[in-house]
């Protein structure tokens, strides 16, 4: 990736190491006639500076060495082109998906950086004590399935890299199968989907449970033929953990349902669910006491404000709440004889292997750290 000679290359190394340190999801170099110019989107918003980096020369030297590092022809100036390649950093490794446009002043180029997101830890994703001790020893059990719901951009796929790193350190046969892979992480064999090759889920499923794994993790099951193979596995003697789209944690059983897998499986295959989303935090240079609200709830909370440092929004980052059951022998017994319906609210409710999102909510609320309209 950094070559030891070629300034050229040497510098779209650094350009495209500065975007990742910059936390950027994409990086765009585009040709205009005073030179080469660079945008960076960081947080979703588009940076660019007025100056061309360079000359339109430079420019052309730039986009080759990407076509190199993606091995694409480098011949083909006058049309689009796909590819990716990936960037060795310390703890992981980021890949990144070009796609290059012929355009009137020459060909841009935008690199995406997929998973350009630090590796956790589990104890640094933010869960409420009780939750990650539970999912720690669901994990140690070494077999059942922990399925893991939510929107996108919740940060489940975090969530399973974080236990997929703890479980690295021990000695276990580790495998993944995502769409595509976001993070590499050295001890696990990813392998990503591809269905244009005839990679589905299903396929790569097939051939990684040949492996002879302890610990699978599928991105996400979506398809009747892998959840079937997939909480089978997690029946005889695999650690599976996954996602299926679901909102909660109720929805996840009817959305496991709808896949095909039935009641009696399930119930002695499932371990944990777990429904997380990701709140704004207020900025904490800014916040102030809200006391409309203070006065309502009976103890102090905090409204946003806006300055520099959170950019006038009065939010900075955001903090993880989460909604999560473990599946206890009664509850197993019950999901058994249920004919695929999911459990009932209040079934949930009284039983203390269940943790409501409303839990970490009013922690949160009550430490200062979300504001009361997060709450809804
Ligand atoms: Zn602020």
């Amino acid at each position: 990736f950094r070559p030891e000679t070629g300034q050229e290359a040497q510098f779209l190394a650094s350009l495209i190491e500065y975007s990742i340190a910059q936390g950027a999801s994409d990086l765009h170099l585009l040709p205009r006639h005073d030179g080469s110019h660079v945008k960076i989107r960081v947080n979703g918003e588009l940076l660019s500076r007025s100056e061309p980096i360079g000359s339109l020369e430079l420019h052309k030297y730039l986009v080759n060495r990407i076509k190199v590092l993606c091995s694409m022809d480098i011949t083909a100036r006058c049309k689009p082109q796909e590819g990716s390649f990936s960037v060795p950093a310390q703890e992981f490794c980021c890949s990144v998906r070009v796609s290059l446009m012929p355009t009137v002043q020459g060909e841009k180029a935008v690199l995406r950086f997929m998973g350009n997101s630090k590796l956790l830890s589990l104890e640094q994703l933010g869960f409420d004590t009780e939750t990650l001790a539970r999912l720690r020893e669901t994990a140690d059990s070494g077999e059942g399935a922990i399925v893991f719901v939510g929107a996108t951009g919740s940060g489940k796929s975090t969530s399973m890299y974080a236990l997929l790193k703890k479980l690295a350190s021990s000695n276990l046969s580790l495998v993944s199968v995502e769409d595509p892979v976001e993070l590499y992480l050295p001890e696990i064999s990813q392998t990503s989907v591809d269905e244009r090759a005839g990679l589905d889920y299903p396929t790569c499923l097939r051939s990684v449970l040949r492996q002879d794994p302890d610990v699978i993790m599928l991105g996400e099951i979506r398809d009747e033929v892998s959840a079937k193979m997939a909480f089978q596995a997690a029946l005889t003697g695999h650690l599976l953990m996954t996602t299926v789209h679901a909102r909660d944690v109720r929805e996840a059983f009817l959305r496991v349902f709808g896949l095909g897998v039935d009641a009696v499986s399930l119930s002695q295959s499932l371990k944990m669910v777990i429904a997380q989303r990701l709140v704004p935090k207020l900025c904490e240079r800014c916040k102030v006491v809200d006391l409309q609200e203070s006065n309502i709830l009976d103890f102090e909370c905090y409204k946003p404000v806006g300055c520099v440092i959170c950019d006038y929004t009065g939010f900075s980052g955001q903090a993880l709440v989460c909604e999560s059951l473990v599946l206890t022998p009664d509850l197993r017994e019950s999901l058994a004889i249920s004919k695929g319906e999911m459990p009932s609210a209040e079934r949930l409710e009284d039983s203390s292997a269940y943790i409501p999102y409303s839990r970490g909510i009013q922690s949160l609320l009550r430490q200062g750290v979300i504001e009361k309209a997060a709450c809804l």
